[in-house]
């Protein structure tokens, strides 16, 4: 498949490198085209890109699901928190109501910093019903209090509203399990500390929770909002990675 790239021009060339790597032809929601899914490693959560965005599976699976539920997505009140991905490019680009924020522990939330407003998942400056879209991605595994974060996004929902993110889950794992807490301004680990990558911060993001199970319980009970759980596997589309799941949280009407 990589061939026929590399005989369309020069500029393809720089392809070459990938002759050896499995690929498969398909359509990008995110850069809207027809496009090669290339595997660049193993592992293909982080590894498997489209050659022209290089984006990675849940970018696009997040976009694929804000299409599909959301149709009117480019014109609706959307936040993003913690954006720095191929699918927060998009956003950007295709909502004219889109805004976004970052968490600077050592800024006041509310106030802008390297370009970006400061804000708390746990304790949002928005008045209540500010959004009618609210979007995290691979954000929920790092929060110290989950609950007030459900809450919070809750609260800010316009009735109707929804939260459409991303995280780690592990069905196989009947009750979710806190890996580090907080007491006195201190972490507290319960678990092996692990980190993931952040764009933001070169110590990166330890983990606080793995989500299993009881997730929609525990996003039920804090925010009063149901959750519906959305997998699609389709490599026509560039679909197939571990943790693909996207997850719709839904504010009820009043
Ligand atoms: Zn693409």
């Amino acid at each position: 498949m990589i061939k026929q790239y590399i005989a369309k021009g020069k500029k393809y060339f720089k392809y070459l490198s990938l002759l050896n790597h499995p690929s498969n032809q398909g359509f990008c929601s995110i850069c809207n085209k027809e496009t090669l899914f290339v595997e660049y490693g193993s592992g293909l959560r982080d590894q498997y890109k489209c050659i022209k965005c290089n984006s990675i599976p849940r970018h696009r699976a997040l976009i694929d699901t804000i299409k599909l539920f959301v149709p009117n997505y480019r014109q609706i009140l959307i936040h993003e928190s913690s954006p720095g991905s191929r699918s927060s490019d998009y956003l950007k680009k295709e909502c004219q109501n889109y805004s976004c924020s970052q968490y600077f522990p050592d800024i006041t939330p509310g106030e802008i910093h390297r370009g970006f407003r400061c804000e708390n998942l746990e304790n949002l400056t928005f008045s209540d019903g500010s959004f009618d879209l609210f979007i995290t991605q691979d954000v929920f595994e790092h929060i110290l209090h989950p609950d007030k974060a459900f809450k919070e996004i809750a609260r800010v929902l316009k009735p109707g509203g929804m939260h459409i993110f991303t995280m780690s889950w592990y069905p196989e794992l009947q009750h979710s399990r806190q890996r580090a807490t907080i007491e006195n301004g201190e972490i507290k680990y319960l678990e092996k500390a692990v980190y993931h990558g952040n764009p933001i911060s070169d110590r990166g993001s330890l983990v606080t929770y793995d989500w299993g199970a009881d997730f929609v319980d525990y996003v039920y009970k804090h925010s009063g909002m149901s959750t519906t759980i959305y997998l699609h596997i389709d490599r026509s589309l560039g679909l197939d990675a571990r943790h693909l799941q996207v997850f719709i949280s839904r504010k009820c009407y009043e």
